[in-house]
């Protein structure tokens, strides 16, 4: 293993107040195989990067477009200006509040990309899909229809959509298992030779993390509500370096 990603999710969620008192309280040794990154909402971004300079920012979204009449849009070069090293693309929420298909997500990777920020692609099945055995099938439509135009430079973020603010976690062996499948359709579209991080997200907290990290193909985390409280969030991240040196 050469690196672990862990990034928290904000949703709506977040004021400057609550961002200073997370700051207050965020103590964690860094550990360079390590990256830690917050995604808040757009308007926290630069408030955020100011006050916790420890972690990397990422943002939750972003527009096709570079820049033009689109109100309410935000692009990818934005928040690269503001900072941010990452971008949350496709993210169940924005799939089905937003309608966002996969063919516009697949240009936002693109868009991400030119940008010089890393997406972050999330994929995952719904629970009935899940309970029809047929997780596997949708989870690699996904991914063909997404990374059909993109360059290696990614990372990915397996959300089983029953496990995403639920509390129900996928098993370490079910997040593992998904995470191989997934590996394997990567290097079949994108060629062998890139190793993509492949993340999980849904419902991860500090009681649950230690078992999730100890998969040989799990390589971080992408966390919501466990995010939202620093001693939460610096629990995950102790675990997840505790894995990294042992
Ligand atoms: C998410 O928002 O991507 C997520 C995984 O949320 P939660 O950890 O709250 O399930």
């Amino acid at each position: 293993m050469t690196n672990l990603y862990l990034i928290g999710n904000w949703k709506q969620h977040g004021s400057r107040a609550a961002i200073q008192a997370f700051a207050q309280q965020w103590s964690f040794d860094a550990n360079p195989r390590l990256r830690i990154a917050i995604a808040p909402p757009f308007p926290y971004l630069q408030t955020l990067g100011e006050e916790l300079p420890d972690c990397e920012l990422a943002a939750q979204d972003c527009s096709v477009y570079a820049q033009g009449a689109f109100t309410g849009e935000v692009s990818a070069e934005m928040v690269a200006d503001l900072g941010c090293q990452f971008v949350l693309v496709g993210h169940s929420e924005r799939r089905q509040y937003h309608d966002e298909t996969d063919e516009l997500i697949a240009k936002k990777l693109v868009a991400a990309q030119s940008a010089g920020v890393t997406p972050v692609l999330c994929v995952g099945e719904q629970q009935a899909a899940r309970e029809a055995g047929e997780q596997e099938g949708v989870v690699r439509a996904q991914l063909r229809s997404a990374l059909a135009t993109i360059q290696p430079n990614l990372l990915i973020a397996y959300e089983p959509v029953w496990a995403i603010g639920t509390g129900l976690t996928a098993t370490p062996d079910q997040a593992n298992d998904m995470h191989a499948v997934i590996k394997q359709e990567v290097a079949s579209l994108l060629g062998a030779s890139h190793a993509t991080p492949i993340l999980y997200g849904g419902s991860v907290n500090a009681d649950n993390a230690d078992a999730l990290f100890a998969c040989p193909h799990v390589d971080g985390a992408l966390v919501g509500g466990a995010s939202l409280e620093a001693a939460s969030f610096m629990a995950i991240a102790q675990s997840a370096s505790y894995n990294l040196s042992h």
